[in-house]
C-alpha cells in the first residue's frame, strides 16, 4: 500500500492523476486474479487497457450486493494462504457477506482509520474508549482499534458493556474521545440522569460516532444528533463506514460533510438508472476500492443514498465529500407522493416524551402505493399522544402514517417477532412485486 500524505490538500487534478493510477492498478490487478471481474470483463469485451484511468470507470458495470453474496469466493483476488483476516457485513438486509482481507489491506484500514481520527482532531497521545464491539467478524472494531494504534493515540477495548461499567472506566480513565454508536450515547445520557451524573462532567472531548447518522440533509444536527449534542456537549463527529469497501468516511472539524480518502476510493452518486449524478443530487452511493489485494471492489452500489460534494471544504482539504446517509435504497417509502425513508420517521418520534418504542411497518397498499402504519408503545393515553406525534411526523418528516398507540409490550413483542436478536423496527411486508418495481425506479 502506498501512503500519499496530504493528497486531500492536493488539487482536484492531482487528486485525479492519483486515483488514474490507482485504479489503473486495481483493474490490472483483478483482470488477472478475480475471477468476478475477469467474467464481468469477458462478458462485456472490456480489457484493462480500455480503462486508462476514473474517465473510462462508466466502461465497466456495476457490482451489486446481489451478486456480491451469490459470487462472493469468486471475488477473492489474493491466494487463500494470504488471507489474515474474514469480517463480514451484518445482514440487516439479507444474508450476510464474508470480505476476506490480506495483511496489507488491515494495514489500509488501519491507516483510512489513522487518517480519519486526525480529520476528527485526534492526536498522538490521545486515549480513546471505545465502546464498540471488537468480534462477531465485525470490521469496525478492529478498525479503529488498529487505526489509532497506528496514529499514536491509546485505547481502551472497553465493547458493548453496561453503562454503569463505561461510566466507571471512563471516570478512572479519563479518556480524551470516545468511539460509540450515537443510539448508545443517547442510553448513556439517559442512564447518566437516572444516576444523577452529567454528562459533560465526564470529560469527554471527542465523540466519534458511526452505525447511525446524526445530521439531517442539510449538515445540521438531526433529532438524534441533537439529542446527544445536548447531552454531552458539541463534541461529536460523524463518520460512515462501509464493510464491503473496508473504507470510512468522516467529519473534519469543519463538520460540513463526510470527507472520502481519494487514495483508497473512489465515490460516485448515481440515480435510477446508473446515470452519475452531480453535486448535491441525491442517488445511491457506488463505490470503487482502492489499493485493496484480498476483495477488490468496483462500481460497487452500496444501497446507501446520499449526496456528493466536491468543492473545497473549509478545512482546505480538496477530497470529495458526502452527505449523511439518508436511507437504504431498499427501504425507500412512498406515502401520497412523499419518498421518505424510516429513519426520517424514526428521528421525527424520537424526543418525545414518554415514547417507550415503536415499529414502523410497511404494506403494499391500493394501487401498488405504501401504506405505513406507526406503532408507538407508550403508557400515555391515545388523546395525550396522538396530536402531539401527529405535528411532530407533520413538522419533522412530512408525512403522517397511520398511528396505533399500543401498551409498550404489545410493542415490545412485534419487535422480537420471530425470536429476532435485534429489535426490527422496520418491518416490511410489501409485496416482492411491488418492490422490484420500486427498484427499478
Ligand atoms: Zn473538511
Amino acid at each position: 500500500m502506498i501512503e500519499f500524505d496530504l493528497i486531500d490538500f492536493s488539487s482536484p487534478g492531482d487528486i485525479k492523476t492519483v486515483q488514474d493510477r490507482l485504479l489503473t492498478d486495481l483493474i490490472g490487478h483483478v483482470s488477472g486474479t478475480s475471477q468476478y471481474y475477469k467474467n464481468i470483463f469477458r462478458q462485456n469485451h472490456l480489457t484493462p487497457d480500455d480503462i486508462k484511468g476514473v474517465d473510462d470507470l462508466h466502461k465497466i458495470p456495476f457490482t451489486t450486493r446481489d451478486d456480491l453474496q451469490r459470487y462472493n469466493w469468486d471475488f477473492l483476488s489474493a491466494p487463500r494462504h494470504a488471507v489474515r483476516e474474514i469480517v463480514s457485513t451484518t445482514g440487516t438486509t439479507g444474508e450476510p457477506q464474508f470480505i476476506a482481507m490480506t495483511g496489507s489491506d488491515i494495514d489500509r484500514l488501519a491507516y483510512n482509520e489513522q487518517r480519519s481520527f486526525t480529520y476528527a482532531g485526534a492526536n498522538p497521545g490521545d486515549l480513546f474508549h471505545i465502546a464498540v464491539t471488537g468480534d462477531n467478524l465485525f470490521i469496525a472494531g478492529a478498525a479503529y482499534y488498529r487505526g489509532l494504534i497506528r496514529l499514536g493515540a491509546a485505547v481502551a477495548r472497553v465493547g458493548p458493556q453496561n453503562t454503569i461499567r463505561q461510566f466507571d472506566l471512563i471516570k478512572k480513565l479519563q479518556p480524551f474521545g470516545i468511539v460509540a454508536v450515537p443510539s448508545f450515547m443517547l442510553h448513556m445520557a439517559r442512564a447518566a440522569r437516572e444516576l444523577k451524573i452529567n454528562p459533560r462532567d465526564l470529560g469527554l472531548q471527542k465523540a466519534v460516532l458511526i452505525g447511525e447518522s446524526i445530521r439531517d440533509a442539510s449538515l445540521r444536527s438531526n433529532p438524534l444528533g441533537e439529542l446527544v449534542e445536548e447531552a454531552f456537549g458539541e463534541i461529536c463527529y460523524s463518520t460512515y463506514g462501509i464493510t464491503e469497501g473496508q473504507v470510512s468516511f468522516c467529519e473534519c472539524v469543519q463538520k460540513n460533510g463526510l470527507h472520502s480518502h481519494p487514495d483508497l476510493v473512489i465515490a460516485e452518486v448515481v440515480d435510477e438508472e446508473g446515470k452519475p449524478l452531480g453535486d448535491g443530487e441525491t442517488g445511491e452511493l457506488v463505490l470503487t476500492t482502492l489499493q485493496i489485494e484480498g476483495m477488490p471492489l468496483i462500481r460497487y452500489k452500496t444501497g446507501d443514498i446520499t449526496f456528493k460534494t466536491t468543492n473545497t471544504c473549509k478545512c482546505g482539504r480538496n477530497s470529495l465529500r458526502i452527505g449523511p446517509i439518508i436511507g437504504r435504497k431498499q427501504q425507500r417509502l412512498k406515502i401520497k407522493g412523499v419518498t421518505l425513508y424510516p429513519k426520517t420517521i424514526e428521528n421525527a418520534i424520537l424526543g418525545i416524551k414518554d415514547v417507550v418504542n415503536y415499529q414502523i411497518e410497511a404494506v403494499t397498499g391500493e394501487n401498488q402505493s405504501d401504506r405505513v402504519i406507526l406503532r408507538v408503545g407508550s403508557l400515555r393515553t391515545e388523546a395525550e399522544l396522538r396530536p402531539e406525534l401527529t405535528e411532530h411526523l407533520r413538522a419533522k418528516a412530512r408525512v403522517t402514517p397511520e398511528l396505533v398507540i399500543e401498551s409498550p409490550e404489545a410493542v415490545n413483542e412485534r419487535l422480537t417477532e420471530g425470536g429476532s436478536r435485534k429489535a426490527v423496527t422496520f418491518k416490511d411486508r410489501r409485496s416482492t412485486e411491488a418492490a422490484n418495481e420500486r427498484l427499478q425506479g
